[in-house]
């Protein structure tokens, strides 16, 4: 008779990895299989933070999550502290830098050599290069199907990821898993992902980086914001701000960006001080925004004012379109290069205080494969920790039970 596991765990990225550790050290590793489609674990994780790997932020709270379809989740066990010290007790000292925190190598491979050094040692088994088709339940155990064989396990935790960046191994297929045990995915949509607009007010931008506050238009009406950094490329924009506002872009009538440049300061304290400057007598309409923004960026609000001379007027209006400088939206570089899927296994199927589904017995979803997605800056890294470790707990504590 093949063996059979106590907890089998489909996908070796952030949340898969930790869950196995965790678990490996109470259930002992040859208990605890991981199974992972790429050739090795960890892949994402690689990419993460540019490289870096923001692992988590000093600000968590629910409020800087999202979720198509709802549902209340909590940090209070396994927030920020919890996450820190987990992996100091792996051997990975962290740095902040303005509230997010890396690992302080700064190096995203250091993060993926503690998790896979415990396992090694831990005696995990981890299976590479083995994509599971079909979990089905017989009896008492799920039986994992893939091409070429079968997994045995009392337990499984999905953590198979979401929709986005097919390059790591995530393609969106792997939600008909928890399909077929009566489960359903939401409507799916690409975030933290980069916005394509219309060029002719970006022109000669691309590259400048300046700090301002975004908002989503629909029809003129504002849908959501985020303050932060803002990134002109030749095709759009990108930066946190960009990112943390781009999931609601789908499916929007007359999609716009308001931008709001110096958002620290009043429309009405902006429109003084110019008016001041002009006073000066010796500016240049082309040098009015010289000391006060990029002056790329200042010479372009210039022309698109069309401002000659230095009327009440015309400053107003240099005014006005310095703190509402809109841009037309064309859509988002898409799944490919999203960094999270909004959306996903829904979560009102799923007990959030063990991340067992209510549907299925013994079955755990995990990380961004279920309805949760972060703002950017450590947020998502930090729910894939989170909820791994919520149902590593409920996993360990009925494992325990069985044996009593
Ligand atoms: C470029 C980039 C940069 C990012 N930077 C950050 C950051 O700095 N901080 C942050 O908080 N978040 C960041 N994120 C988001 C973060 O990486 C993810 O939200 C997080 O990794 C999700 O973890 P997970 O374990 O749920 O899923 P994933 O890490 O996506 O892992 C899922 C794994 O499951 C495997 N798999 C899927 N289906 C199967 C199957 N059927 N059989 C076998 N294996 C399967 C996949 O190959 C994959 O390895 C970034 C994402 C990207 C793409």
């Amino acid at each position: 008779m093949s063996k059979v596991y106590g907890v089998a765990i489909v996908g070796g990225g952030f949340s898969g990895l930790v869950a196995a550790e965790k678990l490996s050290k109470a259930l002992g590793g040859e208990n605890v299989i991981v199974i992972e489609r790429n050739d090795r674990v960890g892949k994402k994780i690689l990419a993460t933070g540019n490289g870096r790997c923001n692992l988590t932020n000093v600000d968590i709270s629910e409020k800087r999550y999202h979720s198509v379809m709802g549902g209340e989740i909590g940090f209070e066990n396994y927030g920020e502290r919890s996450l820190i010290e987990y992996f100091n007790s792996l051997g990975v000292n962290v740095a902040e830098e303005d509230g997010r925190i890396y690992p302080s190598s700064f190096q995203a491979g250091s993060v993926v050599d503690a998790l896979r050094l415990s396992l090694s040692s831990l005696g995990t088994v981890v299976k590479t290069g083995v994509y599971i088709q079909k979990i089905t339940k017989d009896g008492k155990v799920f039986k994992l199907k893939y091409s070429g064989g079968e997994i045995t396990s009392e337990r499984v935790i999905l953590s198979c990821g979401g929709k986005v960046g097919k390059q790591y191994g995530t393609d969106g297929t792997s939600y008909a898993l928890a399909e077929h045990f009566g489960h359903f995915a939401t409507d799916l949509f690409p975030s933290l992902v980069q916005i394509k607009t219309d060029r002719e007010w970006i022109k000669g931008l691309k590259g400048l980086k300046i700090k301002a506050k975004i908002k989503l238009l629909s029809c003129g009406k504002e849908i959501t914001s985020s303050t932060g950094d803002v990134l002109f490329t030749d095709y759009g924009v990108s930066g946190n701000a960009v990112f943390n506002v781009s999931a609601y872009v789908h499916g929007l009538k007359s999609p716009e960006l308001s931008l709001e440049f110096l958002p620290w300061q009043s429309e009405d304290d902006v429109f003084k001080f110019l008016c001041a400057k002009t006073k000066l007598g010796y500016i240049g309409t082309e040098d009015i925004f010289t000391g006060v923004i990029n002056k790329l960026l200042g010479r372009l609000i210039v022309k698109r004012c069309n401002a000659q001379k230095f009327t009440e007027r015309e400053v107003a209006s240099l005014t006005k379109e310095l703190k509402d400088y809109r841009l037309k939206i064309e859509g988002t570089l898409g799944f490919d290069e999203a960094q999270v899927t909004h959306g996903g296994i829904c979560l009102k199927d799923i007990d959030l205080s063990s991340m067992e589904s209510k549907l299925e017995n013994g079955l755990y979803l995990v990380g961004e494969y279920v309805d949760v997605d972060g703002d950017c800056g450590g947020f998502n890294l930090q729910w894939a920790y989170t909820s791994a470790s919520i149902a590593a707990a409920d996993i360990k504590r009925r494992s325990k039970n069985d044996q009593g």
